[in-house]
């Protein structure tokens, strides 16, 4: 079969394997590594990637010990038991045509438990539990239990360990002088603080033999202060290589950066400068990682000889088809992964399965009847926001005829505004890909058409109202002053604020539109120049400056953002701070007029002189259509925030409409 991406789909040799492409799916911790009940679910998780292209996989972290358990959940792989079972795993990927390895993660202080231990007792600034410094023969017990560990991956069919070496745990912990300190074999020259990594590997290859793949996670880019020079990291690829690792993983920054590396607010591929300077001086091959979300970036990476692999963790949870959809040349059908974090790393730093919004089957395969219907429908769906555009394409993937009514000129709903943010443009690509998938399902699309009762006269089955919300509106007096606006009205370009913008609400949209309002001329979403200039990577901070004045009000007491994502959420505030905008909490409205927006906070009155005033008060159910369908001979469903406004977002918009669709 001919591609239109020759280089991705070209083979590789990794030690003594013969891949039959470059498509790795990078480690992703899902939530249920210490879950040995879980297992089938896994089994099927990775399979799914496998038979969807992915020649390589990598499981989430493992650690070789119990101090080196990232949380408090036991996901230590040292038991022959726990191997036999992942023997479900390692066959089911064999069964896809896929390999895979098993990741050796131990967390030194980053582990979030009372008995993590390090190469020094320094307590990590996102921690609060202080590590045990490791004497000697822990050390020399922590690399025979990698080596233990990796004994025991072979013996569950893995086809190699990827031995974790980045983002700031145990093996980077050594290696940097901020956080080893040690002033025995295993601290102070840059020969001792990169003994325990070397170690490892040696110890690795020699309980394993030379046919299991070893791999390294480099950290090409640490992003703090005090840790290796790039000349020292270059230094170490080469000893690492002499001892016998396969193939090159890379991380970049460690996680107490405060530097976004994965989030929205970083451009596709911004990173892979780092690993092309590595690669010039090694002579085994090195994967790029880090914002590789579509096989057109891919490609080019691979055929400018940047790297030899490339690493997609998130946009296999996204689409496990993206190397098959890839290779048959139809890349528009690619669920894109749009670097939320919303459902993967938000939900599994709450302790959650890690999913995604855009595909809430990730993880979850097993628990959805994804086949054919016996009995197919005519369906009608009302509304092609994100919850009619999951129903519509999941009912007619299952065989159902689906019509798709929709009143505005464009598929998206809320999709669209979210679009304008910026650092959100990939949302565009999540309508891109349901417009595309529309199209090759054969779903009749009804575009610019207001539903009634009438239009509904036709011989539908049954009808799924997927009408979206509205914005909450009455909630100050004098909202009708033409200085107000919705948040619709700003983020569609509707209308153009002035310089001096309140924004009233900071929930998630208020925070959207203040970033917008603030961001909207800055490229550094776009751009990696202006993305590594703007954060300090090796230049100076850029000097961006913002065309509005904003502040950003709430009723409740307390710091604004609290509800915002956890892994991304502090980007957003970063750039506030530095754009300047206030914040006040606290707030009581009362009132608006031709002098501003009178408020009074802690018992003082005071009145706002802005140009332009946003609601973003939240939403209201837009189901006036369901009311009127109410009772009809047909069964009428209702989803998304036409059922229920209050706090939904696109996961369950989306996981709405893909749950009726396959119950229709
Ligand atoms: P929201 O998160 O519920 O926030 C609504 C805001 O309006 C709150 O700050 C609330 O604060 C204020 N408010 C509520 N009723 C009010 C009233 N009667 N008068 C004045 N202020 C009022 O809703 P949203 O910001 O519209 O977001 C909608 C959904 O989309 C949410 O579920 C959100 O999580 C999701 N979303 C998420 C993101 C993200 O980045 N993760 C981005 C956008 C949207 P006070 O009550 O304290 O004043
Ligand atoms: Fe990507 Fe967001 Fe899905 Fe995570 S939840 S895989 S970041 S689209």
């Amino acid at each position: 079969m001919t591609t239109p991406f020759p280089h991705l789909f070209s083979e590789i040799k990794v030690g003594t394997a013969l891949l039959p492409n470059r498509l790795m799916m990078g480690s992703m911790h899902t939530n249920l590594e210490s879950h040995d009940e879980a297992i089938p679910r896994l089994a099927e998780f990775y399979a799914a990637r496998a038979r969807g292209g992915a020649s390589l996989l990598v499981t989430g972290g493992y650690g070789p010990n119990r101090a080196g358990n990232v949380g408090g959940h036991d996901t230590s792989f040292e038991t022959v038991e726990r191997a036999d079972a992942h023997r479900q795993i390692t066959e089911a990927v064999h069964d896809a045509g896929g390999r895979i390895l098993l990741q050796i993660l131990h967390a030194g202080r980053y582990g979030y438990h009372d008995g993590i231990v390090a190469p020094s007792p320094i307590r990590a600034p996102i921690n609060t539990f202080t590590p045990r410094e490791l004497d000697d023969a822990g050390i020399r017990e922590t690399i025979a239990d990698f080596a233990r560990c990796a004994e025991l991956a072979k013996r569950a069919g893995y086809d190699g360990v990827e031995i974790m070496g980045s983002e700031g745990y145990l093996i980077t912990q050594f290696l940097a002088p901020r956080t080893n300190h040690r002033e025995d074999d295993w601290g102070g020259s840059l020969e001792n603080r990169a003994r325990f990594a070397l170690e490892v590997v040696r110890a690795v290859r020699a309980a394993t033999g030379p046919d299991l793949i070893i791999m390294f996670r480099l950290s090409v880019l640490d992003l703090i202060d005090d840790t290796l020079s790039l000349e020292e990291t270059i230094w170490l690829a080469k000893e690492l290589e002499k001892a016998d690792v396969d193939i090159f993983d890379t991380g970049i920054g460690w996680h107490e950066a405060r530097i976004p590396t994965i989030a929205n607010a970083v451009p596709r591929g911004a990173f892979v400068w780092a690993v092309e300077r590595i690669k010039k001086e090694i002579t085994i091959p090195i994967i790029a990682t880090n914002r590789i979300n579509a096989p057109d970036l891919a490609e080019e990476i691979l055929a400018e000889g940047r790297a030899d692999m490339v690493a997609l963790a998130r946009p296999f949870l996204a689409d496990p088809d993206f190397g098959s959809k890839a290779r048959a040349g139809q890349p528009e059908l690619i669920n894109t992964c749009i670097a939320c974090n919303q459902a993967c790393l938000d939900h599994y730093f709450v302790d959650k399965t890690a999913t995604c919004i855009v595909n809430p089957l990730a993880g979850h395969e097993t628990e959805y009847d994804m086949s054919a219907t016996p009995a197919p429908k005519k369906i009608a769906v009302v509304g092609a926001g994100p919850a009619g555009l999951s129903c519509a394409t999941t009912a007619a993937q299952l065989g159902h005829h689906v019509t798709l009514f929709e009143r505005a000129a464009e598929i998206g709903g809320q999709f669209n505004l979210a679009k304008a943010v910026p650092g959100k443009q990939e949302f565009a690509e999540t309508i891109r890909h349901y417009g595309a998938r529309l199209a090759h399902l054969g779903v009749s699309l009804q575009l610019n058409v207001q539903v009634s009762a009438d239009t509904l006269n036709g011989d539908y089955d049954e009808v799924v109202v997927a009408t979206g919300v509205e914005p909450r509106r009455h909630v100050i007096a004098g909202e009708d002053h033409p200085c107000v606006a919705s948040y619709t009205d700003i983020l569609s370009g509707r209308v153009v604020p002035g310089k001096r913008v309140a924004v009233v609400g900071a929930g998630g949209i208020g925070f959207d539109v203040a970033v917008y309002l603030v961001e909207k001329t800055d490229r550094a979403h776009l751009d990696e120049e202006a993305f590594l200039q703007k954060w300090g990577i090796e230049r100076e901070r850029s000097q961006h400056g913002s065309e509005h004045d904003v502040v950003m009000l709430q009723r409740s007491e307390g710091s604004m953002g609290k509800h915002l994502g956890r892994t991304t959420g502090w980007v957003h505030k970063i750039a506030l701070r530095n754009a300047g905008v206030r914040q006040l909490s606290g707030v009581a409205y009362d009132r608006i007029d031709d002098q501003g927006l009178h408020v009074t906070v802690a018992g003082e009155p005071e009145c706002l002189e802005v140009d332009t005033i946003v609601i973003c008060a939240g939403q209201v159910e837009n189901d006036g259509l369901a009311e009127t369908l109410a009772g009809a001979d047909r069964p009428v469903h209702l989803i998304g925030g036409a059922k229920e406004a209050g706090e939904l977002d696109a996961m369950r918009a989306i996981e709405e409409g893909l749950r009726l669709a396959t119950c229709l």
